[in-house]
């Protein structure tokens, strides 16, 4: 076990012996249990069996649920009415956020069992749900205690396996889209803070042969790095570390399906193809040599820009964008941080690299694996800047006169 900002991680053989004393530490005398079908027969069952002695009340959401906040107020409802002491969670994208969620309405200590490792959201503050039909970040409370027992990570399926590899790939963008936003503008860059996501990344990419290879415990290594993403996260106070332009794009997809109720696709699954297309774009812009007499006014934020992407968020993203943090940035730093920029848009792991990842993990690829077509790529890459008032090198580009979707190309 290693403790990190007060939460319990237990990455390990045997992980879910711990529980037992982690609940009697709490003192939680009455435990939820939230799972799903398919969670509660890969660790809900034996999790009940280990806590044969303990009050436990179990709330299975069902199958293909999504994270809806009216799901998790009709549970603080019941937590309420059951007097409930605790949650542990059985599950890692829905079923974490769902009890993170209902954790902090109802001011009880959580636990989350992973049964798959691919998303970064175990050890941060927020939770991601769906209300009213969009996709919004709340405040959330953090888990006491992280398991994962490679006993059940190393049977995840390929799919989640490789979304988790996705998510962590956009590391290495984003971090260099926060260093980059640090040269031009007074935004503070938290070196060690990086270091902690880009070296949990590089020890994950390092197990990429063993897990393929199906060797034992190979998992763990991934889940580690999806928690210390986490705690990188939960250290800077933001997702700063963990989510650029490439999360971005990702969401901007994401928004879409939801407006058109399409099923969602996994949430690194898409974070792992909108890295290849951005990695792209940032190597293409590294070629560009001076950019001196290229400096020009950004797009202006409004209705008739936004509309057509945004539908019913519009207004809602001109507020969040008011003031326009474009105008955070000092241009002439830009002009003469121009050479250290490109240095940094170089080191970002390059498309191909990307892309042969992703497929020797049996992940999705390109756009077209997950059904969005070029149309929605080139819009994305356009709009999907604006989704978060955060500077990214794509946000940037809006005052260097470059149309970046000429360097986009998808096979
Ligand atoms: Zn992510």
């Amino acid at each position: 076990m290693k403790k990190m900002l007060d939460i319990e991680l237990y990455n390990e053989k045997n992980a879910l012996q711990n529980i037992p004393n982690i609940i009697r530490k709490h003192n939680i005398d009455n435990l939820l249990i939230v799972c799903d079908d398919n969670t509660y027969k890969a660790a809900g069952k034996k999790i009940e069996e280990i806590l044969y002695d303990i009050n436990i009340k179990k709330f299975n959401i069902g199958k293909d649920q999504y994270a809806y906040k009216n799901l998790c107020e009709q549970l603080h409802i019941f937590c309420k009415q059951n007097n409930i002491t605790g949650i542990l969670g059985v599950g890692t994208g829905t079923i974490n956020d769902i009890c993170k969620y209902t954790a902090y309405l109802s001011e009880i200590p959580y636990i989350i069992v992973a049964t798959a490792p691919y998303m970064d959201g175990f050890c941060y503050t927020v939770a991601e749900l769906i209300d009213d039909g969009f996709k919004r970040t709340l405040d959330a409370k953090v888990p006491i205690a992280v398991l994962g027992d490679p006993e059940i990570l190393d049977n995840a399926p390929k799919e989640l396996i490789s979304a988790g590899i996705g998510d962590l790939i956009g590391k290495y963008i984003c971090l260099a889209d926060w260093k980059i936003s640090s040269l031009v503008t007074d935004e503070v860059y938290d070196e060690k803070i990086a270091e902690i996501t880009r070296q949990s990344v590089n020890q994950a990419m390092d197990s990429i042969e063993d897990i393929i290879n199906n060797k034992e415990g190979s998992t763990l290594k991934l889940m580690d790095a999806l928690c210390m993403s986490g705690i990188a996260m939960a250290m800077c106070g933001s997702s700063r570390p963990a989510s650029g332009a490439e999360h971005h794009l990702s969401h901007f997809w994401e928004m879409r399906f939801l407006a058109l109720n399409k099923k969602q696709i996994l949430h690194g699954t898409k974070v792992g193809i909108s890295s290849a297309i951005i990695s792209q774009i940032y190597h293409k812009l590294s070629y560009v040599e001076n950019i001196s007499h290229l400096i020009k006014n950004p797009p202006v934020l409004n209705e008739s820009y936004l509309y057509n992407s945004y539908g019913k968020l519009t207004d809602e993203v001109i507020n969040d964008n008011y003031p326009d943090p474009i105008e955070k940035i000092d241009r002439n730093k830009l002009v003469s941080n121009w050479t250290e920029i490109r240095k940094i848009l170089k080191s970002i792991v390059q498309p191909d690299k990307i892309r042969q990842l992703l497929k020797i993990t049996g992940g999705s690829i390109y756009p077209s694996d997950i059904g969005i077509d070029n149309a929605l790529v080139f819009e994305g890459v356009k709009f999907c800047r604006y989704l978060r008032p955060r500077l990214t090198m794509l946000r940037i580009s809006d005052i260097i006169d470059i149309d970046t979707s000429k360097y986009i190309q998808i096979p």
